[in-house]
């Protein structure tokens, strides 16, 4: 389990599955068990230098087999040319895009570690990758693995239920978000961040029956993630 751990640590989290798994504390459990430590093309050289010292064994380069490289980016979605097909939600690994059926989506920027699985997805193309800062970079891949667990926890199994359930929820808080947003005056993330813990309040109680103050205080943590 250390193992595991500081091989995790080493890894860039962003989440992207390049290497062949879903996500970066897959691919630790595997290099843990004895699969080549070579193919996290988006680490690049720091990331396989870290794991060479920790393995103890040596790999000159990344397999590029697993590539190409990811840019440090962030995923922007030009708001005027999407048709609201929702496409982009289903290829996001942690649940980075709020928006519903034929409206407008955005994606949470402080949670976008920058993977690029909605690109090819979208079949308007409106979804464009822009710099970011080194720090924000940081802050927002710490905490990438929290949001790719939550992400898994909710919707492996229950997909069908929590899309079906959530079909009229999301429809009216997209609608009062989009109304919000012709009035540019208003906090735009910070409304749209309350949408995203309206929706996870909502499947947490009807697919896990939490209580109310279990809901709470998740959301409590995860906002203080
Ligand atoms: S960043 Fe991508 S390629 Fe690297 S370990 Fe994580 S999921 Fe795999
Ligand atoms: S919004 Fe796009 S680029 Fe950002 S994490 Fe989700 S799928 Fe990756
Ligand atoms: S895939 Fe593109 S068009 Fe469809 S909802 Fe996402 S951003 Fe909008």
């Amino acid at each position: 389990m250390e193992l595991i751990k500081k091989i995790h640590s080493s890894l860039p989290q962003i989440q992207c599955g390049r290497c062949d798994t879903p996500g970066c504390y897959q691919y630790a459990e595997q290099i843990a068990e004895g699969v080549p430590h070579d193919r996290c093309v988006p680490g690049g050289s720091d990331t396989l230098d870290q794991l060479n010292k920790i393995l103890d064994k040596s790999f000159d380069n990344v397999d590029e087999n697993y590539g190409p490289i990811i840019k440090n980016k962030l995923a922007v979605i030009r708001e005027e040319d999407c048709i609201g097909c929702k496409k982009c939600i289903g290829a996001c690994p942690v649940d980075a895009i709020v928006g519903a059926t034929n409206l407008m989506h955005s994606v949470i920027t402080d949670i976008c570690t920058g993977c690029e699985l909605c690109i090819d997805p979208c079949p308007v193309d409106c979804i464009d990758l822009v710099d970011i800062p080194d720090e924000d970079i940081k802050k927002i891949r710490d905490k990438s693995q929290f949001y790719f667990d939550l992400n898994k926890s909710i919707k492996p199994n229950k997909k069908r239920a929590k899309l079906k359930n959530n079909t009229n929820i999301n429809k009216d808080i997209s609608s009062e978000i989009n109304l919000k947003i012709t009035n540019r005056g208003i906090d735009k993330n910070k409304a749209i961040e309350d949408m995203q813990d309206h929706i996870l309040s909502s499947d947490l109680k009807k697919l896990h029956k939490f209580k109310r103050n279990q809901v709470e205080i998740f959301l409590k943590e995860k906002n203080e993630t």
